[in-house]
């Protein structure tokens, strides 16, 4: 069976660029395009050529890539429908339900209205991958920007129903702070204890934390747990909604 490649690496202050490759069919997509130059030095340093660009949302630290790395490379830019007049060169537009093919992968789409409207997240079953953009990050979510809290929530439970075997990339490093805020939140969370103090550990040591697992997040990530006992307790909302529950803990999160 075919093998994905993928290299994950830190550009701008705090995003990751991710490129994947499908050796066999010579193809190689870029995950977003925060910056064109980032994306240019890892192409080089793998020897890799980019055939496609593969946008989860509008803001720039995702797109500012997108017309440098058209021009020089010719690359197909692959993005949300939702969204498209905001996506710089867009070829193909895409959202929920979609599937397409990247040399001999699958790719499925859904929407993730929340941080912006037209969010968009892709998995590759048959690499156990998913990319979620600004929609999910480890022990963390995206700013809910352009949806309500409520839309944010059902966007976060489509990538909470992918396999647990899955792995994760995000679009920025903010685990730490991340990591402290949900021992606010659940601080009686005994996994939670520990990766945090995993986290501590890579961050010293100047490591990524990312990527990360659908079952790990599903174990740590306050944003993902509204139906524990304890968080509800803590917050006063025993009997409410998982939305409204995911809702306080977003509202807390914006005001730390
Ligand atoms: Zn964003
Ligand atoms: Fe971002």
């Amino acid at each position: 069976m075919a093998q994905l490649e993928i290299h994950q690496f830190p550009c701008l202050s705090d995003n990751y660029g991710v490129l994947i490759r499908d050796a066999g069919a010579d193809v190689v997509a870029s995950i977003d395009a925060p910056e064109a130059e980032a994306v240019k030095r890892a192409l080089a340093e793998k020897g890799w050529r980019l055939t496609h660009i593969l946008t989860t949302h509008h803001h720039v630290d995702h797109t500012a890539g997108n017309l440098a790395l058209k021009a020089e490379t010719n690359c197909t830019i692959i993005g949300p429908r939702g969204e498209a007049a905001k996506i710089p060169g867009l070829d193909q537009a895409v959202g929920e339900g979609d599937v397409f093919t990247f040399g001999s992968f699958q790719v499925h789409v859904f929407d993730t209205p929340g941080h912006t409207a037209g969010h968009i997240i892709y998995w590759l079953p048959a690499a156990d991958a998913a990319f979620v953009g600004d929609t999910l990050f480890a022990i963390g979510c995206g700013r809910v920007i352009e949806g309500t809290r409520e839309t944010m929530w059902q966007s976060l439970e489509k990538v909470m129903a992918l396999p647990p075997s899955t792995t994760v990339y995000c679009g920025h490093e903010y685990t730490l702070a991340n990591a402290r805020f949900a021992l606010t939140i659940e601080p009686e969370n005994d996994a939670l204890q520990q990766r945090a103090k995993e986290v501590e550990r890579l961050v010293a040591a100047g490591q990524p934390t990312l990527p990360t697992r659908i079952d790990l997040e599903l174990a740590t990530n306050p944003f993902l747990r509204p139906g524990s006992p304890d968080i509800r307790r803590r917050l006063g909302m025993v009997g409410e909604p998982d939305w409204k529950v995911f809702g306080e803990i977003r509202s807390r999160k914006d005001r730390a």
